[in-house]
């Protein structure tokens, strides 16, 4: 195998692991001789800059930028890149790609508001947490007529149209990165470009709508979080459809995953979903006459977290922005008017309280105005909504036996029937905005898909939730490998140069822990549903004896396991995962909505709603059970293999984002922070995989320009390739550290560094 090359071994190690191995691989040794510039590893773990200044045995005495001089080992020694490459706009130009180089480079651009780099063909953007001059009209048109090569999002949606108009091929752009890293409003940055590019006659009214939606689908699926005062609380995607004239014909959106548990539980300092705070802000008085409506800390739902605004934001303006919007993509007025009803009956639901009526903690609805509002807004009576929060799941035929229910049950009941309603009208919505922005008659069958989904999760306490997203994270990370690695090697061949083969992280076996068949994750979590007694601890119990031979699983304690993600290890409690998975609204609830006069609710119950759409090609042992409704975990897997389907078939284009730092604050760059999200969204890997072949690409001309000058001799080649070749001889670089190409010379690490070094001496 080539020193290059990687073994199985280096797929299986964890991303530290890898980083480390990688830096030493850099010659530091001549780096000591030569008295370079070097990193060095502070004893924090920080990295700072600074000079050899003489060497003995192991060690080595470094003057730092501060003017200090300090003695360093030699294993916390890193090569840094000369000058000539401080701040440049792509990491893989960097000769020497380990972690303080690619950290400095970054923070360098970061201050000077440079928020995007390219690593490779990935598009870095770097939250900056305030305005930042470089989008708009004038901006548009310099990307549009590519008078720049700066890094922007603008090039990757600019690139992207253009591949689209010209190879006739659907595109997609892949938006990744953890809460608050800004892939919503890089979204929006982008369909705010291909709106500019696509609008025009017919376009114009579609590429308002379009951006229209944005309001729609923040009032009712973002919210403020302790880590993004808007954070999406939903995964979509969202494509948009050119006609052959290449302007907008249409647009649709997926939606994936809206977390439900936000509608009546809040931890402290968040809030529940924006639309609630807008509603009880801003509608006009007659509405809130007609809905019986209170300010925001008179719900239960809404004040048990102690945070019911948030700074610089006008909830009673955004509410006559929603307004406009639903006005723009059609929604009638009276469905607004139901739209609203619902949203003003979840909140009184959320106030219906129990009172005891024994002393084994046997509860019955208190009924009094939180009960009538309620039912006056659903469109049933008072009795009908009690009977049904009073009554638990009847089983079977008519003389089961009536129980009565805890505390416990009653809360948890009415708890499930505002969150099927919240939900269902999300979904509802998501349908209107499809319905107005359908294709029209121009369609081509040419799209590009914007993809903001979760970025992985890993928290204290994780759970079902956390589960589906990093599994899905896992999905689009193995797109996203193989597309790169695909990328290379057609880099390479186009150019004539052998193709050194590199393996790629290989994240199967992860992929089989939740897909194999009988015995992976979301198998189990089904076929659990099929035993009465089954509880979390019997279903922790299933997953440690079937998935312990799968690398990825690690058994812990009671009703804990771990999975070893390519973006690290997560601890997940299945506590709550088998309610969450059957997620099912009990049948009573069925009744109750589908008599209910609200045409909304009784909508929300058809069959033809989208909820209760099967997935394709999924047949579990539980649909053939009931067949009404598959479970949550199917369902999203049956969500992300269309998505991927529809991935797969398009050239995608990838944008990491990355949160600069955990207080949304400007100008702030917290080295570690940043670290870690370059190593979980790939970058790092991108990184690996161009340094183990060759990473410095530079055309012959741009070579030959900048050190054909070294070459004393009289008759030198006209040609620039030859002039490289004359070059590369002259200095005696080792055939295997480079490889001529028809158009460029390839180069291996460090021999850029190494030029510059005779350049700088003449
Ligand atoms: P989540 O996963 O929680 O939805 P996210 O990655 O979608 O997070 P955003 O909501 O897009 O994050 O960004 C968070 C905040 O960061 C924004 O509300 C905005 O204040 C700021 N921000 C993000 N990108 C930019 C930008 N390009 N220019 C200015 N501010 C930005
Ligand atoms: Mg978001």
């Amino acid at each position: 195998e080539s020193p290059y090359g990687r073994s199985l071994k280096d797929c299986r190690m964890k991303p530290e692991e890898k980083i480390a191995k990688l830096d030493c691989d850099d010659n530091i040794g001549y780096f000591i001789k030569k008295k370079l510039h070097v990193w060095c590893r502070l004893p924090g773990g920080l990295w700072e800059l600074g000079t050899i200044q003489s060497t003995s045995g192991d060690a080595a005495l470094v003057s730092v930028s501060s003017g200090n001089v300090i003695k360093v080992c030699r294993a916390d020694l890193l090569p840094a890149n000369p000058n000539v490459l401080e701040g440049v706009d792509d990491l893989i130009q960097l000769s020497y790609l380990n972690e303080p180089s690619v950290l400095y480079n970054l923070q360098c651009r970061y201050s000077q508001d440079m928020i995007y780099s390219k690593a490779g063909p990935v598009l870095i953007a770097i939250n900056p947490f305030k305005d930042v001059q470089i989008y708009g009209e004038d901006f548009v048109t310099t990307y549009r007529r590519k008078l720049t090569d700066k890094p922007h999002v603008y090039a990757v949606a600019d690139a992207a149209y253009d591949e689209m108009m010209a190879d006739d091929v659907n595109q997609s752009i892949i938006i990744s990165g953890e809460s608050g890293a800004g892939k919503t409003e890089t979204a929006k940055v982008a369909m705010q470009y291909l709106a500019d590019l696509g609008s025009g006659s017919c376009g114009t009214e579609h590429a308002n709508a379009i951006l229209q939606t944005n309001c729609i689908l923040e009032a009712f699926g973002n919210a403020k979080t302790c880590r993004n005062h808007n954070a999406s609380r939903f995964g979509k995607l969202f494509d948009i459809h050119f006609s052959t004239a290449g302007k907008i014909c249409g647009a649709s959106i997926q939606t994936f995953f809206l977390d439900k548990s936000r509608v009546t539980q809040l931890q402290n300092g968040e809030r529940s979903y924006h639309v609630f705070y807008q509603l009880c802000a801003g509608a006009p008085s007659t509405l809130k006459e007609r809905l019986n409506l209170k300010r925001a800390s008179e719900y239960k739902y809404l004040n048990q977290s102690d945070c019911l605004e948030i700074d610089g934001v006008d909830d009673a303006r955004k509410f006559h922005m929603l307004m406009e919007a639903l006005d723009v993509v059609r929604v009638c007025k009276e469905d607004q008017e139901h739209a609203f009803s619902l949203l003003a009956a979840v909140l009184w639901l959320g106030n219906i309280s129990f009172q005891s009526i024994d002393n084994e903690n046997h509860v019955e609805v208190l009924a009094d105005e939180a009960v009538t509002i309620a039912a006056m807004l659903m469109g049933c009576s008072s009795q009908e909504l009690i009977l049904s929060l009073s009554t638990p799941e009847i089983h079977g035929s008519k003389d089961s036996i009536v129980k009565r229910l805890t505390l416990r049950q009653a809360i948890d009941a009415r708890d499930a029937l505002a969150k099927f309603i919240y939900v269902s009208l999300f979904d509802w919505l998501v349908e209107q905005i499809n319905k107005s922005l359908a294709v029209g008659k121009c369609r081509t069958g040419r799209s590009i898909s914007i993809l903001d989904i979760h970025g992985f999760e890993s928290f204290q306490k994780n759970s079902f939730e956390q589960m589906c997203i990093n599994y899905a994270n896992e999905r689009l990370q193995q797109h996203f490998n193989r597309h790169l690695f695909k990328l290379e090697q057609e880099e390479c061949e186009l150019d004539g140069v052998d193709w050194t083969k590199v393996d790629f992280q290989d994240n199967r076996e992860c992929l089989n822990l939740f897909e194999k068949k009988p015995f992976g994750l979301l198998s189990l979590l089904d076929e659990e549903l099929n035993f009465p007694k089954a509880n979390d601890l019997t279903l922790a119990n299933k997953f440690k004896q079937h998935l312990n031979a799968n690398s990825c699983f690690k058994a812990e304690k009671a009703s804990s396991f771990s999975i070893c993600h390519l973006a690290g290890e997560v601890l997940y409690d299945t506590s709550g995962f088998l309610e969450k998975n059957r997620d099912k609204l009990p049948s009573i609830f069925f009744q109750l909505l589908s008599s209910c006069s609200c045409r909304l609710l009784q909508l929300f119950t058809s069959k033809e709603f989208k909820q209760f759409q099967k997935p394709e090609n999924d047949s579990c042992q539980m649909n053939a059970l009931d067949p009404s409704k598959s479970s949550a975990g199917i369902e999203f897997k049956g969500q992300l293999f269309k998505l991927m389907h529809q991935l797969e078939s398009s050239k995608p284009h990838f944008i990491s984002c990355i949160k600069p730092n955990s207080k949304q604050l400007p100008g702030m760059y917290e080295v570690n922070l940043v670290l870690q999200q370059l190593r979980c969204c790939g970058v790092l890997e991108v990184v690996r995989i161009s340094r183990s072949g060759y990473p410095t690409r530079m055309t012959h001309q741009e070579f030959a320009g900048r050190y054909g000058f070294l070459l004393l001799e009289d008759d030198l080649p006209q040609d620039p390739l030859s002039l490289s070749i004359a070059i590369l001889k002259r200095f005696s670089v080792l055939p295997e550290m480079y490889q001529i190409g028809y158009t460029k010379v390839f180069l291996r690490t460090g021999q850029i560094a190494s030029l510059e070094d005779k350049r700088k001496k003449v």
